[in-house]
């Protein structure tokens, strides 16, 4: 029976360490992991406890052995001077305790002064440098034997390629993390994507994509950065503390973090970690947690370390920010002002000590350029209070079944057609009398620019759309001094005002009706040119692409938007009921009487006998004609009265065409 427990356990042994050199492989040769590092550490400590319970099963290739993995071949290899090690992880405070008890009682000391480091999320490199020169560098790779990336380093702005200090030693190996910025790293993986390469996942695997590049002029072309955190090897002198070799590496021109500390208590060590954790997401690149080092060289040496970590330092680990999912399904939401996003609903995942089921996908393009599919394994990240998003799909996961998304036509919550102009990411629901959109119609439609009701603020609107009064605006005008009573703190006086407030801006101008209705791209100013040119909501409801577009200042994008909010049942019953209600549907007075004009660009100079320039503006625009200040090819006509400025010369020299007043008036008769 024993026997039989034990070739089962070696076979998940065994299984586990395929599983986890796959892994390996995939982040550190390939620079393209497949799951995320938290899933990845946890494969780890399954492997770690179980060669605990069982020592016998160990093998020196085993992953917990073992630091990276064997350097690639396309690089020179590079030995080492001292080892590159790893680092022994803590993922609680108490496990970080564990460490320092473990370190005291080794040493024998009460209590024991430590560095505390960022822990830079990037990739460790060994830099060194001859007689002041720098004239090597080196990847990791098993910590042995590492890649020569001496030229790309080189690349590296802020480096020192000479030491910037006069008694240099004759040699030392400096240690540091290049990384990526934040910033850098967002728009590397957008370029990668529209040219159709994979994304990387994390700024740590661009880091290293980019240095471990054959062609010195790509890693060039990437803004890396370092920062170096101690010397693994130096002649001719000893430091004595950690914290000594810091400010030599400082005085020597290399860019040392500003935010390592040291300190000399566990309390401050659990500060550091706490203050760090809350700050990460302030910070301009990608920490992953806080490396604790022993000051003293003495005290090092006497902890020595293990074959894959040093015993005198420590990795405090944050919690995840990216974890390994499965989309099951998209959703799409529609906001307060008609925006529809598709939202990923996920197979539960804790990150960072919150469950996520769902994540943005943010709109149609990001799903393309990030060729997010339903039924994906996909890595999802959540930082601060940003709502979690998917960073990136592994695609060695597919099966073949997964299903492309296609942005719904109709608006899921009301059904109106959904649009999208040409030129913006977005798509918008197109219904007036969308529940999604209430809040905001009602808010822009009672505005001062538009029907301008007073009374009608924030509170009373979220009150009656609590109380289900209004599903439009046009039911505004529905209603009563009872159901208004039902409104917290709303009195007899409150209700009367309010009721007489509505039913006041039933006259108001067309072109504050038209600017109410919050139609997209219809705003005061394209409202008034509306109104004057059709003269009612009617006129406008029939008119034409074309007829829309031969209004100066109307483009594609507004026409197309106002010929959708017609097109659209439910918005044509909100106007249907507001009509009924004795809401003004027309101009009056200042009526467009035809469309003579429509599509002409008039210039005006001089001084007219029978009309002022309001009135002559007015005739204009009323025909459907434009009033431009200045002259250029575009102008169809200059209306000349007596002592014409030089717009008349001008329109002389460009050919266009001069009226004087009679000719005009015959025009605009005739
Ligand atoms: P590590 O990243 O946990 O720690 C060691 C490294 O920390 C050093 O080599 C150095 O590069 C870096 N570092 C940053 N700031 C430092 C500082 N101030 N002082 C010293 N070192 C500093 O260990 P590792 O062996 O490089 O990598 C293991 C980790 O890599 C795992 O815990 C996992 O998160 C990740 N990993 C993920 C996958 C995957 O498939 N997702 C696969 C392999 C490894």
């Amino acid at each position: 029976m024993k026997s039989k427990i034990d070739s089962k356990l070696e076979e998940k042994v065994k299984k586990l360490r395929e599983l986890i050199n796959y892994h390996n492989y995939r982040y550190y040769v390939l620079d393209q992991p497949e799951i995320s590092d938290a899933e990845y550490d946890r494969l780890m400590r399954e492997l770690i406890k179980l060669e605990e319970q069982y020592p016998e099963l160990i093998t020196p290739d085993s992953p917990t052995q073992r630091i990276g993995v064997t350097p690639a071949e396309q690089f020179q290899p590079i030995s080492h001077r001292s080892k590159m090690m790893s680092l022994a992880d803590a993922f609680s405070f108490e496990e970080l305790g564990d460490f320092f008890d473990r370190i005291k009682r080794l040493l024998d000391e009460e209590e024991i002064e430590v560095v505390c480091e960022l822990k830079i999320d990037g990739s460790a490199v060994a830099l060194t440098y001859e007689n002041g020169i720098y004239v090597r560098g080196a990847t990791r790779g098993d910590g042995e034997t590492g890649e020569d990336v001496t030229a790309n380093i080189k690349t590296l702005r802020s480096l020192p390629l000479r030491l910037n200090i006069k008694d240099f030693p004759e040699e030392i190996e400096v240690r540091g993390e290049v990384y990526l910025p934040e910033d850098k790293f967002i728009e590397l993986n957008k370029e990668r994507e529209e040219s159709g390469l994979p994304a990387f996942a994390n700024p740590r695997n661009a880091a290293a994509g980019s240095l471990r590049q054959l062609d010195p002029k790509i890693t060039a072309s990437r803004p890396l950065n370092i920062f170096v955190y101690g010397v693994g090897y130096i002649s001719g002198t000893e430091f004595k503390t950690h914290w000594e070799g810091l400010q030599f590496l400082k005085k020597a021109g290399f860019k040392v973090n500003p935010y390592t500390k040291l300190v000399d208590s566990f309390e401050e060590v659990i500060d550091y970690c706490n203050e760090w954790n809350k700050k990460r997401d302030t910070l301009p690149y990608e920490i992953d947690g806080v490396v604790v080092k022993v000051n003293s060289i003495e005290k090092q040496n006497q902890l020595g370390s293990t074959s894959k970590s040093p015993r005198w330092a420590i990795a405090y680990k944050f919690a995840a920010k990216q974890e390994t999912t499965k989309i099951e399904s998209i959703v799409v939401q529609v906001g307060r002002t008609g925006a529809l996003t598709p939202v990923a609903n996920l197979v539960p995942v804790r990150i960072g000590g919150t469950t996520v089921s769902r994540a943005t996908l943010h709109n149609e393009d990001e799903i393309e350029r990030k060729d997010i599919r339903i039924g994906d394994t996909v890595i999802v990240q959540r930082a601060g209070d940003v709502i979690p998003e998917v960073v990136s799909v592994i695609k060695d996961k597919r099966m073949g079944k997964e299903k492309k998304f296609e942005m719904p036509t109709r608006c899921p919550v009301c059904g109106a057609d959904v649009y999208r102009p040409e030129d913006e990411a977005v798509s918008r629901c197109t219904g007036i009398a969308c529940p999604a959109q209430l809040r905001n119609h009602l808010l822009a439609f009672a505005s001062r620019g538009a029907m301008d009701i007073d009374g009608l603020g924030r509170a009373v609107v979220d009150a009656l759309m609590d109380l289900k009064l209004v599903s439009d605006v046009a039911d505004l005008y529905y209603l009563t001094k009872e159901d208004l009573l039902k409104v917290p703190h709303f009195k007899d006086k409150a209700a009367e005002n309010l009721l007489d407030a509505i039913g006041k801006t039933k006259n108001r101008p067309l072109a504050k009706l038209l600017f109410g209705l919050g139609i997209r791209h219809v705003g005061a100013h394209v409202a008034s040119l509306l109104a004057k040119h059709f003269s009612s909501i009617d006129k406008l409801h029939k008119a034409t692409y074309d007829d829309l577009i031969s209004i100066y200042e109307i483009g594609p994008k507004v026409a197309e938007s106002i010929l959708f909010f017609f097109k659209q049942k439910k918005n044509l019953k909100v106007l249907e009921k507001l009509k009924t209600a004795g809401v003004r549907m027309e101009e009056t007075g200042k009526t467009a009487i035809s469309q003579k004009f429509a599509g002409l660009i008039f210039v005006l100079t001089g001084t007219l006998s029978s009309f002022t320039r309001e009135e002559i503006k007015d005739k204009i625009e009323q025909a459907g004609g434009h009033v431009s200040s200045s002259i250029s090819s575009k102008t169809n006509y200059v209306l000349a009265g007596e002592y014409p400025g030089s717009k008349y010369n001008k329109a002389k020299k460009l050919g266009v065409r001069i009226l004087n007043e009679d000719e005009f008036k015959r025009m605009i008769e005739g």
